[in-house]
């Protein structure tokens, strides 16, 4: 049936799921999320950036959970979220800085679906959050300084909580 709208191979497997690096996947337009998504989200209010930024935190704290299961050295772990971010579609960028020792992390997305979308990466800084705090223990905080929705890259800092 699939065949009359797209020759495009089927994402999910002969039993309908569509499982990568072990787990379960759904393939979600972006027309869906974060598209239709932030339209709900947006009759909430401000607390809808919130809720963006504790979302993606969850996430974040989840991905470098599996990556230091995994074995990945923990220098190598934000290099690795950076690649499953390029592998799953989700952005396009790389470390600036990483300092272990002060507890920075800064990146520059050159591509990211939520700068598509909307106007700041709520979701984008919590899974920057989620995945360095975790990384380094600390309760940390992540700032967008630069959006590609205003101009030409996502740029992001993280910092503990008491800096
Ligand atoms: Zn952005």
């Amino acid at each position: 049936m699939m065949e009359s709208i797209t020759d495009e191979p089927a994402l999910a497997d002969e039993n309908g799921k569509i499982i990568r690096i072990g787990e379960r996947w759904i393939a979600l337009s972006a027309r869906y999320w974060p598209s239709a998504f932030l339209e709900v989200v947006k009759g909430i209010g401000p607390v809808a950036n919130t809720f963006l930024y504790n979302f993606g935190k969850v996430c974040g704290e989840a991905i470098v959970s599996r990556y230091i299961e995994a074995g990945i050295p923990k220098d190598k772990v934000v290099e690795y979220v950076l690649a499953g971010g390029w592998y799953f579609g989700w952005c396009l960028g790389y470390v600036v800085k990483q300092d272990f020792k002060n507890k920075i992390l800064e990146t520059v997305l050159l591509e990211n679906f939520e700068a598509d979308y909307g106007k700041g990466c709520h979701f984008m800084r919590g899974v920057h959050a989620g995945a360095w705090g975790k990384l380094i223990g600390e309760k940390v905080y992540c700032e967008e300084l630069e959006c590609k929705s205003k101009g030409e890259v996502c740029r992001f800092v993280v910092k503990p909580e008491s800096d």
